[in-house]
């Protein structure tokens, strides 16, 4: 398999140096703003030869970016978060070309077990009314959306599975919360690379479910493993179709 790497910023650079170690060939780096790329834009030059495009670049190119990949009909691993408003288009865009795509907000492995374990948390959650479930989020100052992709997962496993939940919110509450939301929480600042906190609470106790992410390594390898994955496929892939695999379903 050889990759094409877009967006060679702080991902697309640790995804060059696992693809290295790994031998997988690099066709090229993309990347308008930094000047040790080799291509400005996704273009027939750019991703030739490329079987799989890893696109690590910014929420409000990301549609756009997936626009040229179907029309060169290049296969693309979705990095990128804080697009997901715009799901369906992005979904209809790699339907109709016949190209195979497969995103995440979250690719570490370890972050794919915690969604388990929330899973697992929110179904426990919806037997006992005396629990609720709250969450926040830290990342570094430079992160440019907000709420992070992974706690915008997390609040879809805890709405799919806590059935008196009935809406996420993510903005700061100016008043009392409703029964029937969650209140997940983003802190910006620092250079912290991920933390994401889940909480239960009860009138007897509190159980906090905390992950951190300690390098960015973990997110490159589980990319490149979906490289792998949606090498020579056509669809719509979300990580779970992946991670069933690794996990040995559910
Ligand atoms: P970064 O700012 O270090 O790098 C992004 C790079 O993309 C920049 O160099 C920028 O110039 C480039 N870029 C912007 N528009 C482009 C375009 N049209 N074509 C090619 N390159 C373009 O950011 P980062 O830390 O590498 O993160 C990138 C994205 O990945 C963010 O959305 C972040 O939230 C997300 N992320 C996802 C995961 C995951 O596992 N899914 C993990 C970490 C980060």
């Amino acid at each position: 398999m050889k990759i094409a790497i877009v967006g060679y910023g702080k991902m697309g650079k640790m995804i060059e140096n696992l693809a290295n170690e790994k031998g997988i060939k690099i066709t090229a780096r993309v990347d308008p703003n930094e000047p040790s790329a080799d291509f400005k834009e996704i273009d027939k030059d750019s991703t030739k030869d490329a079987d799989v495009c890893i696109d690590f670049t910014h929420p409000d190119v990301l549609v756009s970016n997936m626009e040229k990949y179907a029309e060169l009909k290049k296969n693309v691993v979705v990095g990128t978060t804080g697009w997901y408003d715009k799901m369906k288009d992005v979904e209809d865009i790699v339907k109709k070309s016949g190209i195979g795509c497969i995103w995440s907000g979250n690719f570490s492995i370890g972050v794919n077990m915690y969604f388990r374990i929330i899973e697992a948390a929110s179904k426990l959650v919806n037997n006992f009314d005396e629990y609720d479930i709250m969450g926040v989020e830290y990342h570094h100052n430079q992160k440019a959306d907000s709420p992070s992709g992974t706690m915008k997962m997390i609040g879809d496993i805890i709405l799919n599975n806590v059935s008196r939940k009935k809406k996420a919110v993510y903005d700061m509450m100016e008043r009392k919360i409703d029964e029937t939301e969650v209140h997940l929480a983003s802190i910006r600042g620092g250079k912290i690379l991920g933390i994401h906190e889940i909480v239960l609470d009860s009138p007897s106790d509190t159980i906090t479910l905390s992950h951190s992410a300690r390098t960015r390594e973990g997110f490159g390898k589980g990319a490149l493993m979906a490289a792998e994955f949606v090498n020579g496929k056509k669809g719509f892939f979300e990580i779970n179709d992946m991670m069933d695999s690794v996990f040995g379903g559910k």
